[in-house]
């Protein structure tokens, strides 16, 4: 693809990994077990979209679907202090949603398709993905249909990122490395879903205290390097 914009992390480590940061017209997935940073991920990531080109954002509007009321907006306000951001219009700028079933967080979906289409909005996140649809479609015997709806709202997700150039950012909560257990719930075997649209996946993994560790999986571009980075007061940092 030609003209890829990048959302920069804030962390000069995960935007190298990154090749500059998430990008603009792709789904990124965040995965890791609890802890790991995946929510804090997406909150610094609404945060860094608002700030200038020449800083690493779009200058644009963030919209964050959250799925297990984990959303804080003085957590917004700290990171957005620490990039020199007016905290209350940091705030203004984040359309925010929380969804109540897999089918209410579908819904959304498209209602933020229709307010990505009318203002400036470069970063749609959905914190978690999969946490409704486990929570519905329980055990293997419902694994089928629960794959079923998960595709089509992954679609739904893709095609947003592909027509508006949005940068898309899914969490995903799991116990191990998420290959080895889960396979790859972005990539289901025999559903093209992925015809418009690139996806990538970040595995965080806790380390000592506040140290996380970052790796990218199934990427055709990326290393399989490692970043580390930490959590602090003032958001994700190196
Ligand atoms: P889950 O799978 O349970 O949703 P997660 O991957 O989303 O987990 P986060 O909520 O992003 O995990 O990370 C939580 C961690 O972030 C805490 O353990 C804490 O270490 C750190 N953290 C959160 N808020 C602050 C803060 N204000 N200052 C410093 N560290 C913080
Ligand atoms: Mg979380």
């Amino acid at each position: 693809r030609v003209n890829i914009k990048r959302i920069s992390t804030g962390v000069r480590s995960l935007d190298e990994l990154l090749n500059g940061g998430v990008e603009t017209g792709a789904v990124t997935e965040v995965a890791g077990e609890f802890g790991a940073g995946k929510t804090q991920f997406c909150h610094q990531l609404a945060v860094m979209v608002q700030l200038p080109e020449d800083r690493g954002g779009l200058n644009a509007k963030a919209i964050y679907i959250d799925t297990e009321n984990t959303f804080r907006p003085e957590r917004i306000t700290q990171m957005a202090r620490a990039r020199g951001l007016d905290p209350d219009q940091a705030l203004k700028n984040i359309y925010y949603a929380r969804a109540y079933s897999s089918d209410h967080q579908m819904i959304l979906v498209e209602q933020a398709r229709r307010i990505i289409k009318q203002d400036n909005v470069k970063l749609l996140v959905v914190d978690s993905i999969v946490a409704h649809f486990r929570a519905e479609f329980p055990g293997r015997e419902n694994l089928a249909e629960r794959q079923q709806k998960l595709n089509k709202h992954i679609a739904d997700l893709l095609k947003i990122a592909d027509a508006y150039d949005v940068a898309v950012v899914v969490t995903n909560q799991v116990m191990a490395q998420p290959d080895v257990f889960f396979g790859n719930p972005l990539r289901p075997a025999g559903g093209n879903v992925l015809a418009h649209g690139a996806t990538y996946r970040i595995w965080l993994r806790k380390s000592k205290e506040n140290i996380r560790i970052a790796k990218i999986f199934d990427s055709p571009y990326h290393p399989e390097r490692e970043a580390t980075f930490k959590i602090t007061e003032e958001g994700l940092t190196d």
